[in-house]
């Protein structure tokens, strides 16, 4: 039998990335699997990015207790990975006092700091707010973060700590043994004492396998515009209409890389990731009520994220069916707020002892050339010229970032993973400069071929094959179509 790891985290999300980090530093042979091709391909790459304050869950739920703990970690953690992440405020705006003084009470009751604010100090922060609103609850603990770039770090940390990652794994079979779980995938067998089954809108398909309970899940879709950089400088902070069953409502926020988001709409029953045109109707419209003269022609990009809902609340439990199995199910928002809390909780249902190993390894800094000092720009430099070459002009990426990426401790082999640790590709042109100079420099850098490089996850390969006799190095700045398995030389 190979290695037994005392944990296995089924799901690469920022909850499970959140979980297997924490089993790591507390000393745990942990292994995190995930049959995409990256991690946070899931929710966790596409949502509003907010640490929220807490004022809204119901008090004493789940929700309510691991945002509120969320919230507070996030500030150290960020620090400790390097992790862009910006304590910008949220504020909830409406025309009914009475329901915001109901919030305020929540708020109150969950432990949450707010203030509230009149229409004039909500237009000394936001000029253009909308004429009708009149009253605001600000939450100033409230924060921006990059959901993905998070979840990458927390993976990559692990690993420089001893965590094992297998990516584009396909769960087969779960067995329980005498004293661990026998679990193949259609590439492996890995064997380990307890599994933690954290895998969003998969959970169900997971639970099947293991036999452990499944849950009744609503996949509900959330639409978003992105709006070009400098568009932050119009909503410093984030603005919430007042909540809804549905959920927080269409908001619009700025990001960390000074973009800013205007969604999510809330469509039930859909786990496709489509934008469509009511949807964006939808946003223009409700974050009119909050925002006025909002400058979609700014908008760069449009995308959507499906929650998992599970009931009320969260579900984290120990199966009562499979001793030693962990089952999360439903972790929809505040989910990316809650993680580091989440992962706090499932050590203890894990019965291990929540104390960090000694001497853990420090994430190294992977500082973009654009965000160096003068001194470590002629450093990168000297050390690697392709810091010189811009790949990607929109966002000022140069080769030596793109290569930097790929040498991150998570060997990954996508367009899209690149573009999520370098913001290659995610300017104004949305990758129409860049997208086939970054798949070359994965050629080169990774030693595959053009046909190995994906966009995202498997089936999205950039090409099928070769119709010319050319190699990587001679990689042509626009993709050629090509019929799989035919082949023509000059
Ligand atoms: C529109 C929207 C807006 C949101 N905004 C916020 C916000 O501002 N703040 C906040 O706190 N929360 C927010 N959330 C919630 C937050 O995004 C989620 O709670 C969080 O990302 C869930 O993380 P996860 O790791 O559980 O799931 P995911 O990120 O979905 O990860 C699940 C992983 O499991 C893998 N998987 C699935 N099936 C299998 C299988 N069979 N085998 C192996 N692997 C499998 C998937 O590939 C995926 O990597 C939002 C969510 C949405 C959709």
């Amino acid at each position: 039998m190979n290695k037994i790891y005392d944990c296995c985290v089924v799901g690469a999300g920022v909850v499970g990335a959140s979980i297997f980090n924490k089993l790591v530093r507390i000393g745990k042979k942990c292994l995190l699997l995930d049959k995409a091709s990256d991690v946070a391909t899931g929710a966790s790459k596409a949502n509003s990015g907010i640490v929220h304050s807490g004022y809204d869950p119901m008090p004493n739920t789940l929700k309510a207790k691991l945002n509120v703990r969320g919230n507070a970690l996030y500030p150290s953690l960020c620090q400790r990975l390097n992790v862009p992440f910006c304590n910008c405020g949220a504020i909830v705006v409406g025309d009914n006092e009475e329901k915001i003084l109901a919030l305020k009470n929540r708020a109150e009751q969950n432990g949450v700091p707010v203030e509230i604010w009149n229409r004039d100090k909500i237009l000394e922060k936001v000029p253009n707010i909308a004429d009708n609103i009149s009253i605001g609850l600000f939450a100033p603990t409230s924060a921006i973060v990059n959901p993905y770039y998070l979840t990458i770090s927390l993976v990559d940390e692990a690993i420089i700590n001893g965590g094992d990652v297998s990516l584009e794994e396909d769960l087969v079979s779960v067995k329980k043994l005498e004293n661990c779980f026998e679990i193949k995938t259609k590439r492996n067998v890995f064997h380990a004492k307890k599994i933690v089954n954290s895998a969003g809108d998969g959970y169900n398909d997971v639970a099947k396998i293991i036999g452990s309970e499944k849950h009744k899940l609503i996949f509900r879709r959330g639409e978003y515009f992105v709006l070009d950089e400098d568009s932050s400088k119009e909503i410093p902070l984030t603005i919430f209409p007042l909540p809804t069953e549905m959920g927080k409502g269409v908001l619009a926020t700025p990001t960390v890389d000074g973009n800013a988001l205007v969604g999510p709409t809330s469509v039930n029953d859909d786990t496709r990731t489509v934008v469509t045109r009511e949807g964006l109707e939808t946003i223009k419209q409700k974050s009119a009520q909050s925002v006025k003269d909002l400058n979609f022609r700014k908008a760069i990009r449009e995308f959507s994220g499906i929650r998992s809902i599970c009931g009320n609340d969260f579900v984290i439990e120990k199966s009562k069916k499979i001793d030693g199995v962990i089952n999360l199910a439903g972790i929809c928002s505040p989910g990316l707020t809650s993680a580091p809390a989440i992962a706090e909780m499932v050590v203890k249902l894990l019965e291990f002892k929540d104390k960090e190993k000694e001497n853990l390894k420090s994430l190294p800094k992977f500082t973009l050339f654009k965000n160096m000092t003068k001194q470590e720009q002629e450093d990168a430099l000297k050390k690697d010229p392709r810091y010189g070459q811009i790949v990607c002009k929109c966002e000022k990426i140069t080769k030596g970032d793109i290569i930097q990426s790929l040498n991150r401790p998570l060997k990954i082999r996508s367009t899209d993973g690149v573009k999520r640790r370098t913001n290659a590709g995610m300017g104004r042109c949305q990758g129409g400069f860049c997208f086939t100079k970054v798949i070359k420099t994965i050629c080169e850098e990774r030693g595959i071929k053009y046909e190995d490089v994906l966009k995202e996850n498997r089936g999205s390969e950039v090409a099928k094959g070769n119709i010319r006799n050319f190699s990587t190095s001679d990689f042509p700045t626009t993709t050629k179509k090509v019929i799989k398995g035919k082949f023509t030389k000059k």
